[in-house]
């Protein structure tokens, strides 16, 4: 038995007037969708762990289908709702031998890195998917993307990890980029394709704290020092991840420098990473390497910021101040395999 969740994205999307093609796409209710579903047949609704799920045979498996209450564009995903989503699995994983979550693709990949920090000790596949064109919509990639995605939960090969299931690949959630509007998702920044058992399984569990912020900062030449200071000294921001240039550089002037340590000693978290595609960020290759300002700033290599972000919001949330840094520079959950 497969559990899928439909959370919404454009997968499940209509026109608000379905008269007009032009009047914007917006998440719809799932029974919509049944009619464009052909394969799946419907069985009955059932009531288990206090959720309604739509029973579907499809070939020789049985499909428990449950909704979010309000399926949503991702780009109207929070920190919230990862902890919703992780705790829906959660209530019903026992029951099932693999889990299908329908998502937008805009942050699919920030939603697959956190559960797979939420989820600890997993031993069933989590495959998201998503599509480019609706399921309602001409020549719709969703119905493609969703059978790959159901043959991946049943998979030995893609138990223990959350992964992404779209344009005929499977990608690793904590080390998945999306490409393009019109393209799939890409695993560049693993240099390791498709390892298996990357981490030791537990016993499995859900811990889904998490901190709701997390700030990004893309440098670049138009970038001042004095904006940096700016958002630095901010007090409603308390985490930072530098996207710095190449294998990790940044300007080497005492402007750039000062803000860095300022907040360092405040007791503000900085990471780095690399804003290339498939660059690192490593510790002190230049005399401009970002790392080489302070020891305390956390150097990740070629981490996705989709993942760093998801792993320092998780790491902030459950783990004492002082093992935040070796957490974060360590591999966990494959993502720095
Ligand atoms: N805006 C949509 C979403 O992320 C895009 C998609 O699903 O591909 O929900």
């Amino acid at each position: 038995m497969i559990y899928l969740l439909y959370t919404g994205g454009t997968f499940g999307m209509d026109h608000q007037d379905p008269a007009n093609p032009n009047s914007p796409l917006s998440a719809q209710p799932f029974s919509q969708l049944l009619p464009k579903m052909p394969l799946f047949t419907f069985v009955q609704t059932i009531h288990k762990h206090d959720r309604e799920l739509k029973v579907f045979d499809y070939k020789t498996l049985k499909i428990h289908c449950d909704s979010l209450t309000k399926p949503v564009d991702s780009s109207d995903v929070t920190p919230h709702l990862w902890q919703e989503i992780a705790n829906i699995i959660a209530k019903v994983y026992h029951d099932y031998v693999g889990f299908v979550i329908i998502h937008g693709t805009d942050t699919m990949a920030y939603s697959a890195s956190a559960l797979s920090f939420m989820l600890d000790g997993l031993d069933k596949p989590v495959i998201f998917t998503g599509s480019n064109v609706p399921l309602l919509g001409d020549k719709s990639d969703a119905l493609a993307n969703l059978k790959l995605a159901i043959t991946s939960a049943t998979s030995p090969e893609y138990t223990n990890n959350v992964w992404i299931a779209f344009n005929n690949q499977i990608t690793l959630g904590n080390s998945s980029t999306k490409l393009g509007s019109d393209a799939g998702f890409t695993d560049f920044k693993r240099p390791h394709r498709f390892t298996k058992k990357v981490f030791v399984n537990e016993k499995f569990s859900a811990l889904t704290n998490i901190e709701p912020s997390v700030t990004p900062i893309f440098v670049t030449p138009s970038l001042s020092s004095q904006a940096i200071r700016d958002i630095l000294r901010s007090d409603n921001c308390h985490s930072f991840i530098f996207m710095t240039y190449g294998c990790g550089n940044y300007p080497t002037s005492e402007d750039y420098s000062a803000p860095i340590k300022e907040a360092l000693d405040a007791g503000k978290i900085i990471a780095n990473i690399s804003q290339t595609s498939t660059g690192k960020a490593v510790k002190s290759l230049y005399q401009s390497s970002f790392s080489r300002l302070d020891d305390r700033i956390l150097t990740l290599q070629h981490m996705t910021i989709e993942t760093a972000s998801a792993k320092l919001m998780w790491a902030k949330a459950n783990l004492p101040a002082d093992e935040i840094k070796n957490f974060m520079e360590e591999d966990q959950k494959g993502e720095l395999a």
